[in-house]
């Protein structure tokens, strides 16, 4: 047996899993199930069946939710496993399910990444997306539902360097940005910065940082996960500074580097941080309003986009929803800070969305590859939004916000969808300034 996947003995097919399966639960197929799944690795691996479209579709068709390792009585490590599998379908047959060549270089954290977000703001601004999506035989296709996936507006992500508070700084972090901050992810990182540096922290945004390889991991290219680990160990160095990154999916991949390149990953990985646990740790002063706060459209030097008219004001209370993505849940299990840290900021009614429990089916590229299952879990989220009528829709993972947004925009509701360092920036903001200032620390790799 392929020796990565002997694990899979673990299982003893109890299928005390199975009730937590958002697959096996659209289909009530057991090869859509983490115990057929689990056989069907098993038989791969035996060479007791060899790799066909049927296979692959029931292995492909998950979505690394990882809900039935959070409760498999066993410890069997399915996330893990279902890499290997991957790996080893991808071996025997080649390519598995691709993003379309065009969303690819988006993706990408060098300099073709940036000049493909800047021309994709250039798309957003230009309101050219209805037209291009109504060209024959793209609406159907996977290039149309990935361009129905693009955020309608983003602003440009801070650009590598340190960024100084006025003072004396309290200490030094590291802004992890991936692979997605260049196209998807200004507004979350600026607002991330901005917090940041409000509360005293000198930030930096490394240049030599990459994506954090769980696309490519998931989709069994694991030589290239390997390689981009590796770079993003180089990029930030041994020097202790915590990296602070804001997706939980990306948390996630960055901690378990040490499974996939070794014990040299063990220090980075301790370093990695939840940006909401950060904050929670600095106690009251965040919302210490007679400070002053940060302010938005000083410190971003790009185009603000922010709930406006939304966020409380004087004695107003303000409902957002907040959706827990499965990495934050079933892996990371720091769901718990974000929740405490939005109950503290003033003025806000924290209301957990319904079936918060289930994947909303964004996972990673599953929503493009998938998008019949996809959007059958995200329906019953988005009638949730309807009916509690928020805000906004909080959530810590770039897919989640991609899915939501897309799906909240086909059912016609207008709910912003914002990270945790967003909606507190709205509230808390006021007069601030940021510096931006050369680091000769920071090098490209
Ligand atoms: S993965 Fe765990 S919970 Fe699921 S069938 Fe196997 S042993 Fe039981
Ligand atoms: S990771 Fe999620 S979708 Fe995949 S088998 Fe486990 S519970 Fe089902």
């Amino acid at each position: 047996m392929n020796s990565g996947l002997k694990d899979t003995d673990r299982c003893v097919m109890c299928g005390l899993c199975l009730p937590h399966c958002p697959t096996y639960a659209l289909s009530r197929n057991e090869g859509d199930s983490p115990r057929g799944r689990i056989s069907l690795m098993q038989a791969l691996a035996s060479g007791r069946l060899e790799a066909d479209a049927r296979i692959s579709a029931h292995l492909d068709g998950c979505l690394g939710c990882r809900a039935c390792e959070a409760m498999c009585p066993s410890g069997v490590p399915f996330g893990r496993l279902m890499d290997e599998a991957r790996a080893l379908l991808h071996e025997q047959r080649g390519e598995g399910p691709a993003l379309p060549a065009l969303v690819r270089p988006l993706l990408r954290a060098d300099g073709a990444g940036r000049a493909a977000a800047s021309m994709l703001r250039v798309y957003q601004r230009t309101g050219i997306h209805a037209l291009v999506t109504r060209l024959p035989g793209l609406s159907a296709g996977r290039l149309g539902r990935a361009l129905d996936m693009l955020p309608r507006r983003t602003v440009a992500a801070p650009s590598p360097g340190l960024y100084r508070p006025s003072g004396d700084p309290r200490g030094r972090v590291y802004l992890f940005t991936g692979c997605t901050g260049a196209a998807f992810e200004g507004n979350a990182l600026t607002a991330a910065r901005d917090l940041l540096v409000h509360l005293g922290y000198e930030v930096e945004v490394a240049a030599g940082q990459g994506c954090c390889g769980a696309l490519d991991l998931h989709s069994g290219h694991t030589a290239e996960a390997r390689e981009v680990a590796e770079r993003n160990l180089r990029g930030f160095g041994d020097s202790g500074v915590p990296v602070i990154a804001l997706n939980s999916g990306c948390r996630t991949q960055l901690r378990e580097y040490p499974v996939l390149v070794g014990e040299q990953a063990i220090a980075f990985s301790g370093r990695v941080k939840d940006l909401c646990g950060f904050l929670l740790e600095q106690g009251s002063e965040l919302f210490d309003l007679s400070r002053g706060g940060p302010d938005p459209g000083a410190a971003r030097g790009g185009d603000p986009v922010r709930p406006e008219g939304r966020a409380p004001t004087g004695d107003t209370t303000v409902r957002i929803a907040v959706h827990l993505p499965c990495t934050l849940r079933n892996v990371l299990r720091e769901q718990g800070a974000m929740l405490e840290l939005l109950r503290r900021v003033p003025g806000t009614e924290v209301v957990e969305l319904d079936g918060n429990d289930r994947c909303c089916g964004a996972a990673g590229s599953h929503m493009i590859t998938h998008p019949a299952a996809a959007d059958a879990l995200l329906t019953p989220k988005v009638e949730a939004v309807r009916r509690l009528a928020p805000a906004a829709i909080v959530t810590a993972n770039i897919g989640c916000s991609l899915h939501f947004q897309a799906g909240l925009r086909k059912a016609g509701l207008d709910v912003p969808v914002l990270t945790p360092a967003e909606w507190i920036l709205s509230v808390v903001s006021g007069q601030w300034s940021v510096e931006k200032c050369d680091n000769p620390l920071t090098t490209d790799n």
